[in-house]
């Protein structure tokens, strides 16, 4: 039996942060009621002319000096025509003939090691409106708030040979851009969409097979499954003697199989040409310059500056920086509390602990940043102990209080003056006169016990090693 590989090319969309659309000044805000962020430019009246929104300009050179690609310094929009109802000038203004950067790469973590990922290109465009199908109507009904949000459209070399490598370049893609912080790429908000374009072939013959594409699939899990079902199935239909036939197909993530959409993609003619509405644009390298000195720190350098300078365990500086959001809790603790491994301890533990008990995602966390650090410094200086940090921090979570206003308000500074614990381990002492005596009789471990009392009767708020030091005492004399 023939032994097949899969050739993958991925073209991923990505809707820019802007505040403004590319061509007009309608909000981009994801999720407002139909047809309320629309005006005569971006709803594709006759007669309106397109502005180019600088911010635009810049973050695709940001993202493409962080992709490692070239600028193209006099780059220019096409217009691609093509009628659909939520495109409602009939054609979208992209780039074909001079696309803003080229010949860019990626290196990905592989099983084999590193493997460089080619970037062909990235395109600036606009983003289309959207269909909306009502099932109790039966009609569908048209959105226009997406129509002109800007999108950068990164086109891969057909260098992936498994669905971990796309998943590895996508989450690679991802982390870039947010931290870069041109993109939030929410999957789940259609901000990052990724079109598969996917062949087999006998391993070893070196040209091409018939490529199939799908497009628009709306998860990582779900393109790793698309990924090896359409490979299986044009092995199969190879295997059978056919041929693959260059089409569009549709995943179904429910029922798990990919059918045909629409064939001979190639062969549509969209008619590209020059938009007469926008003046290229010059890039000079200055400007270049400029972009590439704001560039902020990379997942990659980030990752191993935790672990090299601040001694952070790999584990431990993988899962941060997998989160812009961890990285600026963690790096705003850090600055206040002075110590990276307690910082680190605390967003492993206790963070991420709250989030899960609290069902929310680190981005949804709402409470002031500074806390932690407070917190920590609260409890390293010996002003409060761990566990009553743990309780302060989890009031700072869920109802984002002053941790030094609400440790002074409930009365939860630690206890470590000896003459305010002395009369309340004596108390304990008293009323736990057979844990004593068995205690003096030889049983040690009546000393934890002892120890765990006392630190209830003074309501978790003694310093641990104080109380240990006085009972010690205590229980000595009584020998
Ligand atoms: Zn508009």
């Amino acid at each position: 039996m023939t032994d097949y590989e899969m050739v993958i090319g991925l073209e991923v969309h990505c809707e820019l942060s802007t505040a403004s659309k590319i061509f007009c000044s309608c909000s981009t805000k994801f999720g407002g009621a139909p047809n309320t962020h629309v005006c005569e430019v971006c709803s594709g009246m006759p007669g309106t002319l397109p502005t180019l929104n600088k911010q635009v300009v810049e973050f695709a050179v940001k993202a493409g000096l962080a992709l490692n690609c070239d600028i193209t310094r006099k780059n220019k929009f096409d217009r691609k025509n093509y009628f659909y109802p939520d495109l409602p000038k009939a054609y979208q203004i992209s780039q074909l003939y001079y696309p803003i950067c080229r010949n860019g790469h990626v290196d990905i973590k592989t099983a084999n090691g590193v493997k460089s990922i080619g970037i062909h290109e990235i395109h600036m465009e606009e983003d289309a409106g959207k269909l909306v199908h009502d099932p109790l109507s039966g009609k569908t009904m048209v959105d226009f708030n997406r129509c002109g949000v800007p999108l950068i459209e990164i086109v891969s070399e057909p260098d992936f040979r498994s669905a971990d490598e796309v998943i590895a370049y996508l989450e690679k893609l991802r982390d870039t851009l947010q931290y870069l912080g041109v993109s939030d790429c929410k999957m789940q908000e259609g901000s990052m969409r990724a079109d598969v374009n996917l062949s087999v072939r006998p391993r070893g013959q070196s040209e091409f097979g018939t490529r199939t594409e799908m497009k628009n699939i709306a998860s990582l899990k779900a393109i790793a499954r698309a990924i090896e079902y359409e490979c299986e199935r044009q092995i199969d239909v190879i295997e059978a003697g056919e041929k693959v036939v260059q089409e569009t197909r549709r995943w179904d993530d429910e029922k798990e199989y990919t059918y045909a959409m629409r064939s001979k993609e190639d062969a549509q003619d969209y008619k590209y040409f020059p938009d007469p509405d926008l003046m290229p644009i010059e890039i000079s390298e200055e400007y270049i310059e400029t972009v590439r000195s704001q560039l902020p720190e990379l997942a990659d350098a980030k990752r191993r500056r935790y672990v090299e300078e601040l001694g952070l365990p790999e584990y431990d500086a993988d899962i941060i920086t997998g989160s812009t959001t961890l990285v600026k809790v963690f790096e705003t603790t850090c600055a206040i509390c002075g110590a990276p491994k307690d910082a680190s301890n605390w967003v492993m533990t206790d963070l991420l602990k709250l989030c899960n008990d609290n069902h929310i995602t680190p981005e949804d966390m709402s409470f002031r940043f500074e806390s932690l650090g407070e917190i920590i410094k609260m409890v390293n200086d010996g002003k409060i102990n761990r566990k009553t940090g743990r309780e302060v921090f989890a009031k700072v979570f869920t109802d984002n209080v002053d941790p030094a206003e609400y440790v002074e308000e409930n009365g939860l500074a630690q206890v470590s003056d000896l003459s305010a614990i002395e009369p309340v381990i004596k108390e304990v002492l008293a009323s736990n006169e057979k844990a004593v005596s068995e205690y003096l009789g030889g049983a040690e471990k009546n000393f934890q016990f002892l120890i765990g009392q006392s630190m209830r009767a003074l309501r978790g708020k003694a310093d641990p090693q104080a109380v240990r030091e006085a009972l010690q005492k205590l229980l000595d004399e009584m020998r």
